[in-house]
């Protein structure tokens, strides 16, 4: 469906857990609190959104956290929801650590894509970016993800500490088919309190490298990224960078918690809580959805983040 400025909504990104298995400092705390698992909501009921969704015209849905795979159950959701009338696409994003015992199951599936958050090669520097995680089974496990039939990207978030990450991360795609993609901090929860690096100064370093980097004709993915080839890599480069160029006007996307809060941009906190209307009629809750996803703010705050008035973490948002 368009919303009230024309714009054509048709993903959904979906946090089935605010749980992780890693504590990455712009995300979460050390000590987070997680929510009873009696206020997620079930597979079930969110099979009943997605099949609302797919019929205001939501078609592509990306399954996040938390970190989705902590959640008990996941293959046969993705599944059901894969092999849903007017699903075109299910993607997952993940921190990999857990991908080993799942990607054979996700191969048979038929997931449409996985993104891997990486944010750093130096094994030191993860485990202490990610609050205790060990880097060495994400590697084995993107390795083999990328040898899958399954379309894999790489994000790494652009921090002040990883700047000299840019260059190590970006060779992965000299190395193998991935296309490695930096994205600008956001100021939201606690990337609120990070310095942003800007993606022209990775473009530079990027460029300075790979002097043949041309932008790619074609649009890859159905998000903000842009994307960059050099004949020295197998796969693309790509940049995200919400903070410093406002993509606003072509967004397609609304967010959905792991609590049911269907939410139309990641600036505010305005939006539906639609668990609520989980026991009434397809009906209703398919007015609910159409009216809050009409009402999507024109743009997001980020250069103004006193008129920002999202207060979760990232991790409860799905990123
Ligand atoms: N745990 C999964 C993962 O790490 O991919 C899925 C959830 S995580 C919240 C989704 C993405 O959001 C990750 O790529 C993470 O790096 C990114 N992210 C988290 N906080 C962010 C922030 N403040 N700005 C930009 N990206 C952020
Ligand atoms: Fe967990 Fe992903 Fe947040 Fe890292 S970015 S703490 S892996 S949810």
């Amino acid at each position: 469906m368009k919303d009230r400025l024309g714009r054509e909504i048709h993903y959904m990104r979906i946090s089935v857990t605010d749980r992780c298995n890693l504590r990455c400092r712009y995300c979460m705390p050390d000590s987070p609190c997680f929510l009873p698992e009696a206020e997620l909501l079930s597979y079930e009921e969110l099979l009943r959104i997605c099949a609302c969704a797919v019929k205001l015209g939501i078609n592509c849905f990306k399954i996040t956290g938390g970190e989705p795979l902590v959640r008990p159950g996941l293959l046969p959701f993705l599944k059901a929801l894969k092999s849903m009338e007017g699903v075109r696409q299910v993607t997952l994003t993940t921190n990999g650590l857990l991908l080993g015992n799942l990607l054979s199951g996700l191969c048979e599936i038929g997931i449409d894509g996985l993104n891997i958050s990486l944010d750093t090669l130096d094994s030191q520097q993860y485990t202490l970016l990610t609050g205790g995680g060990t880097l060495e089974p994400v590697l084995q496990n993107l390795k083999a993800a990328v040898a899958s039939p399954i379309p894999v990207k790489l994000n790494g978030v652009l921090l002040p500490e990883t700047v000299t990450q840019i260059l190590p991360l970006a060779a992965l795609a000299e190395q193998m088919a991935i296309d490695v993609r930096f994205i600008e901090i956001m100021p939201v929860g606690y990337g609120k309190g990070i310095v942003p690096v800007p993606s022209s100064q990775a473009l530079q370093m990027l460029q300075n490298v790979y002097p043949d980097l041309t932008p790619c004709a074609a649009k890859r993915g159905n998000g903000p990224a842009y994307y960059w080839e050099s004949s020295r890599l197998k796969g693309k480069l790509g940049l995200i960078d919400a903070v410093s160029n406002r993509f606003c006007e072509q967004c397609n996307r609304v967010r959905l918690t792991c609590t049911g809060y269907l939410k139309p941009c990641l600036c505010f906190e305005s939006g539906i809580d639609l668990k609520e209307f989980l026991a009434g009629g397809e009906q209703e809750l398919l007015e609910k959805m159409r009216t809050a996803i009409w009402d999507k703010p024109i743009s997001h705050c980020f250069s103004q983040p006193e008129n920002m008035t999202e207060t979760h973490m990232m991790s409860q948002i799905g990123g």
